[in-house]
């Protein structure tokens, strides 16, 4: 039987996790030569002799993009092929060792980050393309292929990728599939768990899993891949992804709206699909507090009027096969949010050229970075039904307040943005630093809260290890029980991954 023990997550909210190391052992320095042994190629970063890089050196590995989580592994690797990953993971199976597979490390959950000493597998060196097929739109790359890379290297073709986030530039396609992530694009072309249509995953005991289909339709049997799509590398490590890339869309067009209050919005989501129907590829929210900071952080202020003291912006993106049908659609959509007797908008501004287009993107995807230099932030990336969206934001802040660590005490503002037309809202709460204190007064609250919507605590970000104490707002008993055992069917010894997803 498992004994537990108490320890302080991250982000200071207590809970109980098994001994989940008490198995498993620390690397050495003869490990670190037979590794090598493996990778001749490849220099291996490790503090062990003859290596001796630095704990600075290993510092971007052990730290995630928020500085939120730390690790301290002795080791990171950085394989070229499957078969390489293969081998490496046989031995850490044979031996006993922990693994972190580590795509960009953009994640906010602390999923690919040691907790303690395991080896780093990064996947960044398996960066290649394998196929790509025109007429299908289907594309086979390794996993440390970058999001970015990849739809650089389908925009020629006239492809695009059928995900795409603020991210983009160093998180990978192992890590996307990984983490389930959604994006900008879900609206329009769905989740990965439709468009992946193949991996190939090196399991815990090092075998290479390989369901790397090239088809649309396969129907025989168990569909094993979806397993892995959102394991966060729990269940092996992806090293090769097959996914069907949707046609660049001939018209892009977005718009930027700034609306008085919320009450606005969802009138406003209605006449926008009513009007622009399939064409409609996002429909992005974000609060008043959001667009100050981003402005505050080097966006420049995109409307030439004065917008009052508007509440809420929504950037909504058209993409469509004739520029002049969609413009058209556009064009009457505007004139109807102008005029509708419900004042529905405030103003809007229409992008006018690439440039344009690109900015507001760039308004909207640059809030996560705007809020790193505001202050150290807690995220909460959650589903609730879009009209409640306020709502939950106004409670939380109401009951910081009521805790007495805002306005003073420490948090410097609550807000939100997120997916609106996927019920996904990224709630985010500003502090002056991390601290116990401002974590246990948000926590479990918006757990709470969220539970009572019956949402999910994790609309896209995961679970990592910042939410594996509180997986129980979201999953039942018997659905904790089953993943529980799936885990342990693949990965007995508990080598993949420890401390995240479920324990
Ligand atoms: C500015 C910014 C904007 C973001 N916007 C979004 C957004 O809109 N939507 C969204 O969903 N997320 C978003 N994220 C979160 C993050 O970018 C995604 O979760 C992304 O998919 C992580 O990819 P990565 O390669 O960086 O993975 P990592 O951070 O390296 O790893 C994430 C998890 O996947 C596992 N993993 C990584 N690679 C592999 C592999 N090859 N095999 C098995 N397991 C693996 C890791 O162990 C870890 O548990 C954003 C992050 C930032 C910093």
């Amino acid at each position: 039987m498992l004994r537990s023990l108490r320890i302080i997550s991250p982000s200071g909210f207590n809970r109980t996790r098994p001994r989940l190391f008490s198995s498993l052992r620390s690397l050495t320095e003869q490990d670190v030569s037979h590794l090598a042994s493996i990778l001749p190629s490849t220099p291996i970063i490790s503090t062990f002799s003859p290596f001796n890089n630095s704990k600075d050196e290993l510092d971007s590995f052990n730290t995630d993009w928020m500085k939120k989580y730390h690790g301290n592994s002795t080791t990171v690797v950085k394989p070229r092929s499957t078969e390489e990953v293969s081998q490496i993971v046989h031995w850490c199976w044979e031996n006993r060792v922990a693994i972190v597979p580590q795509g960009g490390n953009t994640g906010l959950v602390g999923g690919g980050v040691p907790l303690k000493d395991e080896l780093v597998i990064n996947l960044g060196n398996m960066n290649k393309i394998r196929s790509f097929d025109p007429v299908s739109g289907i594309l086979v790359a390794e996993s440390g292929c970058v999001l970015e890379s990849l739809s650089e290297y389908l925009a020629p073709k006239g492809h695009i990728m059928p995900l795409d986030l603020g991210a983009k530039g160093s998180c990978q396609i192992g890590g996307n599939v990984s983490t389930n992530a959604g994006g900008l694009r879900l609206l329009r072309y769905g989740s990965l768990h439709g468009s992946v249509l193949g991996l190939e995953v090196v399991l815990p005991d090092g075998t290479i899993l390989d369901q790397l289909s090239t088809v649309r339709k396969d129907n025989t049997g168990y569909d094993l891949k979806q397993l892995f799509i959102g394991a966060e590398g729990t269940l092996g490590i992806v090293t090769g992804v097959s996914i069907l890339t949707p046609a660049a869309p001939k018209a892009l067009n977005n718009v930027l709206l700034a609306v008085p209050n919320f009450s606005k919005i969802i009138p406003i989501f209605r006449t926008v699909r009513a009007h622009t129907s399939e064409i409609l590829s996002a429909f992005e929210f974000f609060d008043r507090t959001a667009y100050e900071i981003v402005c505050r952080h080097g966006h420049r202020r995109p409307f030439q009027e004065d917008i009052g003291d508007a509440q809420c912006f929504i950037l909504l993106e058209t993409s469509g096969g004739r520029k002049e049908h969609d413009e058209e659609k556009l064009n009457d959509l505007l004139g109807t949010l102008m005029n509708s007797e419900e004042n529905l908008i405030t103003t809007g501004v229409l992008a006018q050229s690439p440039f344009q287009f690109a900015s507001i993107w760039a308004m909207r995807e640059g809030i996560t970075e705007a809020l790193t230099k505001e202050g150290k932030t807690y995220k909460y990336d959650i589903s609730i039904p879009s009209g409640s969206f306020k709502d939950v934001i106004d409670e939380i802040r109401e009951h910081l307040r009521a805790q007495g660590v805002y306005p003073e005490g420490g948090v410097k503002a609550v807000l939100g943005y997120g997916h609106f037309g996927d019920g996904n809202l990224h709630l985010n709460v500003v502090t002056d630093g991390y601290s116990p204190k401002i974590a246990s007064a948000i926590e479990p609250r918006i757990y709470e809260i969220v539970s009572r919507y019956r949402g999910s605590i994790s609309a896209e970000h995961g679970i990592g290890s910042h939410k594996t104490g509180v997986l129980h707002y979201s999953k039942g008993e018997v659905s904790r029980a089953w993943m529980k055992k799936i885990k342990d069917l693949f990965d007995e010894r508990g080598i993949m991954n420890p401390g995240k997803v479920i324990i």
